[in-house]
C-alpha cells in the first residue's frame, strides 16, 4: 500500500523548541498523520514528531508507548533488522527485584506489560514466570536479604525469605548444603527477547508508528528553528521535533553525531546453554531462576531439559571492548536477515550454535572471527568462566556430567554505574534511552517512562538515578572505564547500606581543600564527580570504610562531629553544591514564575536577601530546591544540591527558553567554592576575621559581601545544620586560604571539621527536608509539610494550579518524623513502617 507522500515540505509541528507545549500541541491538533509515508513506502517521510534511532527492545518499546499514548508522527529507524544489536541474543531474564526503591515499581510495570502483551498483539513472547530465588551462601548475604525484606512491605511486588528446605522443595536439582537462605520473588522469570521486541513493534505499528528497517542514521543536525534534521545513509533527511537515541552499543557513535560524548562502554558477557540433562527433564515443574550471588552467576531452565548458566566475571577477568571506543563499532556484515538472526563463530566449545536459545528451532555453526557487528557474536572464552562454572557444578551437581550445547558471548552496554541513561539531554529535544545492561526487563518500563516524559515535559515519577545528566564533563574516559570494570565486576557483590565504590576516584573535580581534609582524616564520599567529606577519623585513627548492616565504624565519629556543631563550631566543605549566577532584565520575573516562594527583588547591593524556593512540576511535585540570594543589580546566586546540578540547570534553561525570558544562567559550580561554618560560637569566630560586630549583627536569611581573613566572600546567614551558621562563598582558588584562616582563628573557639553524615543528623533533628529523599518528583511540598514555602497569592507560577487542587482535595500522605530506639542498627531510609495494620515508608 502506498499512501500519498507528496506534502513533504513542512515538518509536522512548527518546531518552537518548547518541548512540552509543542508535543502536546501536536497531539491535540492531530496534524501529524496525513503527510506521512506508511512503513511499506519506499520513500522515507520528511517530517516527524519523534524519530527513534534503533530497533532493539528499548527503541521498539518507546515507539509502542508513544503510539499507544496517542502520539502521531512516530518513526523508528533501524539500520539493519529489528533486534540487530544486543537484544536478539540476551538471556531474557526479567526480575522484579532491584535494590533501589524507585526502580522496583518500574520493574513491576514491565512484568505486568509482558504478561499481557501476547494477548494484546497476537505475537507469542514466550514469557515464563516461575519466580526467582537469590541464594545466600554467606551470613552477610543473609543480612542483605533481611535488609531488603525490611524495605519491601509498602511495595506492590511481594518477596519472601526462604529456608534451604523450602528452596530444595522448589528446586530438587540443587545441592542446598551450601545455601543458608533465599530471597524468593514470585512473578520473576524470562522472556524471549526477540519475540518481545516483535510484539512491541507490532503494537507500535498497530497504533500508527512507522518502523523502518535498513534505514541507518548517519547524521544529526540541530535546526535553527528548533528540532532536528535526521540524515540517513540513503541521503534522505527527516525533519523532526524530537530525536531519541536508542542505538544500543552504537549509541556512543549516534550521540557524537549531535556532539554528545556519552559514557558508554561495551562489555563482553557470556552465557552457556547445556545439552539436555536427565535430572532436569525429570522435574515436574520449571525451577525458579536462580542467582547464586557469591558464585556470581545466574541459572535458569531452558525448555524442559536444558539449563542456561550466565556468569559475571571479576573486575580483573572481564573483558571491555576498548577498541570499539577508540575506533568505533566495526561495520556490520550486512547480510539480509529474513527471519531470525544467526550467530557467528564460537571457538573452543562444541560448535553447535542455535539461532534462538528460547525456541531453539534452527541450528547454525561457524568458526569465524566476526568481521563486524550487528547480528554477530564474539568468540567465546569459557576458560575464564571456570571459577563460576565450578560454583555452578557445586550448586547443581548434575551439571558435572552435562555437555555444553552452545555459548553466547555478546556485547552489553555499560554506564559507569550500570544504570541506563533515560531522558532529555541539555540539547533541546535530544533524548537518550541508552546504556542498558538489563535492557530486556527495562525496555517495557523505560519505554513508558520516556514516552510520558517526552509527551508531557515531565517525568511521570522520580527515577533520578537514570537521568542522563547525572554525568558531567568530569566523566572522562579513564573514569568511565574504571567504573564500568567495577560495576560489571561487582555485579553480584553484597550491597551494603551507604554503599561506596572507589574505582576512578578522585576525578579532576576536587575542591581547593580536598588534600588538606584528607590529611586531617576525612573519609571522602563521592558526589557528582566531587570528593566531599562524609566523616572524620579521630586524631591518630583511620578513616576506613567498613560497611555493615549493623552499626558502623563511623557512628562514633558522627556523634563527635554532631557535638562539635551543637557546642562549639564546625566547618564543612560545601563546594559540591550546584551554583548558578542568574542575571538579565527578566531575572526577578523569571524566578517568580519558575519557583513557588516570593523572590526578593535584586536591585540594591546593600540589601541582599536569601530565600528557599522550590521549582515545582506542573503536577505540583518538587522538581528542585533552590537557595536564592539576591546579589543586587538584577543578579541572583542560585544554590542547589550537588547531585542535581545539571538536572536543575536543564530545568531552568528549558523554562527560560520556553518562556522567552531575557536571562543568562552561568554555571559557576566549579569556580566558586563554599565553606559552611556552624555552631553557637561561629559568629565570634567570623567576627575575629573581619571588623568586629559584622556577624554578631547579621540577620537570618540575609547576605553580605565581606573580606574575611583576606578573602572576599559572599556570606549567607543560613545553615542546613539548623544551628547558628553561615555559608561562605568565594573563588575556589581562595578556598584553602579561607579554610586555613578559619581553622587558625578557630583554635581558641574549639572549631573543628565535620562531614555530611553529621550534617544530615543535624538537619533531620531540626526537621529540615532533604530534596531527593524527603521530597522529589513523587512528593508535593504540601505532603512534605512545606506549605509555608508556597505563596499562592503572588501570581502565577509553575505548579500553582496543582497546589490549589491538592489543597482542595486534601492530602493522602504526610511526612512525619519518627524517633527510632535502637542500639546496634540504624535505619537507612526506604524501610517499611508498620502501624496498626497500615504500612508507610521511611524516607531517610
Ligand atoms: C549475552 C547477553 C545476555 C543478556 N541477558 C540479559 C537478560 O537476561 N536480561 C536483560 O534484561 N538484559 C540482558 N542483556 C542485555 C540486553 O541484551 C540489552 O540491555 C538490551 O538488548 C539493549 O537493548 P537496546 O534496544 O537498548 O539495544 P540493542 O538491542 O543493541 O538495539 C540497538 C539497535 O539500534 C540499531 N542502530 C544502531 N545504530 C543505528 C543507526 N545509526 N541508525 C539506525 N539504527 C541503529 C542497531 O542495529 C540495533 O538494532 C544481555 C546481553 C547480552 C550480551
Amino acid at each position: 500500500m502506498i499512501r500519498e507522500c507528496g506534502r513533504q515540505g513542512r515538518a509536522i509541528c512548527q518546531v518552537v523548541g518548547e518541548r512540552r507545549q509543542a508535543s502536546l500541541h501536536c497531539r491535540r491538533l492531530n496534524t501529524a498523520s496525513s503527510a506521512l509515508c506508511s512503513p511499506s513506502d519506499d520513500c522515507l517521510p520528511d517530517g516527524a514528531h519523534t524519530v527513534i534511532i534503533g530497533g532493539g527492545a528499548v527503541g521498539c518499546s518507546i515507539a509502542y508507548h508513544l503510539a499507544k499514548l496517542g502520539q502521531e508522527g512516530v518513526i523508528l529507524l533501524e539500520r539493519s533488522e529489528l533486534t540487530s544489536g544486543s537484544t536478539w541474543h540476551a538471556a531474557g531474564l526479567t526480575a522484579l527485584y532491584h535494590p533501589t526503591p524507585n526502580l522496583k515499581s518500574l520493574h513491576y510495570y514491565s512484568i505486568n506489560l509482558y504478561s499481557q502483551l501476547s494477548r494484546e498483539t497476537g505475537q507469542e513472547v514466550s514469557f515464563h514466570q516461575p519466580g526467582s530465588i537469590r541464594l545466600a551462601t554467606s551470613p552477610d548475604r543473609v543480612d542483605e536479604f533481611r535488609f531488603q525484606m525490611s524495605r519491601q512491605g509498602h511495595k506492590d511486588a511481594p518477596q519472601k525469605l526462604m529456608t534451604p528446605e523450602e528452596i530444595q522443595e522448589m528446586c530438587p536439582i540443587l545441592n542446598t548444603d551450601i545455601v543458608l537462605a533465599g530471597l524468593f520473588n514470585p512473578g520473576d522469570g524470562h522472556i524471549d527477547p526477540y519475540s518481545l521486541t516483535q510484539a512491541l513493534a507490532t503494537g507500535a505499528r498497530r497504533n500508527g508508528a512507522q518502523l523502518r528497517v535498513r534505514a541507518e542514521v548517519t547524521g544529526l543536525q540541530r535546526r535553527p528553528q528548533g528540532g532536528w534534521d535526521v540524515h540517513t545513509k540513503e541521503g534522505r533527511v527527516i525533519r523532526t521535533l524530537n530525536v531519541v537515541n536508542a542505538a544500543g552499543f552504537w549509541a556512543r557513535e549516534v550521540g557524537s553525531m549531535a556532539g554528545l560524548d556519552l559514557p558508554l562502554v561495551p562489555v563482553e558477557h557470556q552465557y552457556i546453554v547445556t545439552a539436555p540433562i536427565p535430572d532436569v527433564k525429570r522435574l515436574k515443574r520449571e525451577i525458579p531462576v536462580l542467582r547464586h550471588l557469591d558464585g556470581s552467576f545466574y541459572l535458569r531452565q531452558e525448555r524442559e531439559d536444558c539449563l542456561v548458566v550466565g556468569p559475571y566475571e571479576s573486575p580483573d577477568t572481564m573483558k571491555i571492548r576498548e577498541d570499539w571506543l577508540t575506533r568505533g563499532v566495526p561495520p556490520g556484515e550486512g547480510k539480509s536477515v529474513s527471519h531470525r538472526p544467526h550467530i557467528w563463530g564460537v571457538r573452543g566449545v562444541t560448535p553447535i550454535i542455535r539461532t534462538d536459545v528460547t525456541d531453539g528451532d534452527s541450528v547454525h555453526s561457524a568458526a569465524l572471527e566476526p568481521e563486524g557487528f550487528g547480528k554477530e557474536l564474539f568468540p567465546s572464552d569459557v576458560e575464564k568462566l571456570s571459577p563460576h562454572l565450578d560454583a555452578a557444578m557445586e550448586l547443581v551437581p548434575s551439571l558435572k556430567t552435562a555437555s555444553v550445547k552452545s555459548v553466547v558471548c555478546g556485547p552489553i552496554t555499560y554506564t559507569p554505574d550500570a544504570l541506563p541513561m533515560v531522558g532529555p539531554t541539555l540539547l533541546p529535544n535530544m533524548w537518550l534511552a541508552v546504556g542498558f545492561s538489563y535492557g530486556i526487563v527495562h525496555a517495557g518500563c523505560f519505554g513508558r517512562f520516556l514516552a510520558e516524559w517526552l509527551l508531557t515535559g515531565e517525568p511521570p515519577c522520580e527515577v533520578i538515578e537514570v537521568d542522563p545528566l547525572r554525568y558531567g564533563s568530569w566523566t572522562d574516559l579513564p573514569f568511565t572505564l574504571a567504573k564500568v570494570r567495577e560495576s560489571y565486576g561487582l555485579n553480584t557483590a553484597v550491597t551494603y547500606p551507604k554503599e561506596e565504590r572507589f574505582a576512578g576516584r578522585p576525578t579532576r573535580r576536587v575542591s581547593g581543600v580536598y588534600e588538606t581534609l584528607v590529611q586531617r582524616g576525612a573519609h571522602m564520599g563521592f558526589q557528582f564527580g566531587w570528593e566531599h567529606p562524609y566523616w572524620f577519623a579521630a586524631a591518630g585513627g583511620a578513616a576506613d570504610y567498613c560497611p555493615s548492616f549493623y552499626r558502623t565504624n563511623w557512628h562514633e565519629a558522627v556523634k563527635r562531629e554532631w557535638e562539635l556543631v551543637m557546642n562549639n563550631i564546625g566547618v564543612i566543605d560545601l563546594s559540591p553544591s550546584a551554583k548558578f549566577i542568574l542575571s538579565g532584565a527578566d531575572s526577578f520575573k523569571f524566578l517568580q514564575y519558575v519557583t513557588a516562594n516570593v523572590i526578593p527583588p535584586s536591585e540594591d547591593v546593600t540589601r541582599c536577601r536569601t530565600v528557599i524556593s522550590h521549582c515545582l512540576t506542573s503536577s505540583g511535585k518538587v522538581h528542585s530546591e533552590l537557595t536564592v540570594t539576591s546579589l543586587g543589580e538584577g543578579r541572583y546566586l542560585l544554590v542547589s544540591g550537588g547531585s542535581s546540578e545539571l538536572h536543575d540547570l536543564r530545568w531552568l534553561e528549558d523554562h527560560a527558553r520556553q518562556g522567552g525570558y531575557h536571562v543568562t544562567l552561568s554555571n559557576v559550580t566549579d569556580s566558586m567554592g563554599c565553606l559552611g561554618v556552624a555552631g553557637p560560637r561561629s559568629a565570634q569566630l567570623l567576627d575575629s576575621l573581619c571588623e568586629p560586630g559584622h556577624f554578631e549583627n547579621f540577620p537570618f536569611l540575609s547576605a553580605r559581601k565581606i573580606v574575611l581573613g583576606g578573602v572576599l566572600v559572599t556570606a549567607l546567614r543560613i545553615s542546613y545544620t539548623g544551628e547558628l551558621g553561615w555559608e561562605l562563598y568565594c573563588d575556589q582558588q581562595n578556598l584553602l586560604k579561607l579554610y586555613n584562616r578559619l581553622m587558625e582563628a578557630g583554635q581558641e573557639h574549639g572549631a573543628g571539621d565535620f562531614g555530611s553524615y553529621a550534617m544530615n543528623v543535624l538537619r533531620m533533628e531540626k526537621g529540615f527536608r532533604m530534596w531527593g529523599s524527603d521530597m522529589n518528583k513523587d512528593t508535593s511540598l504540601l505532603e512534605a509539610g512545606l506549605g509555608r514555602f508556597v505563596k499562592l497569592n503572588k501570581g502565577d507560577f509553575v505548579g500553582r494550579t496543582a497546589v490549589l487542587q491538592e489543597k482542595r482535595q486534601g492530602l493522602q500522605r504526610h511526612l512525619v518524623t519518627l524517633a527510632v530506639n535502637t542500639d546496634n542498627v540504624d535505619p537507612m531510609g526506604d524501610e517499611s513502617v508498620h502501624c496498626a495494620g497500615k504500612v508507610g515508608e521511611m524516607l531517610e
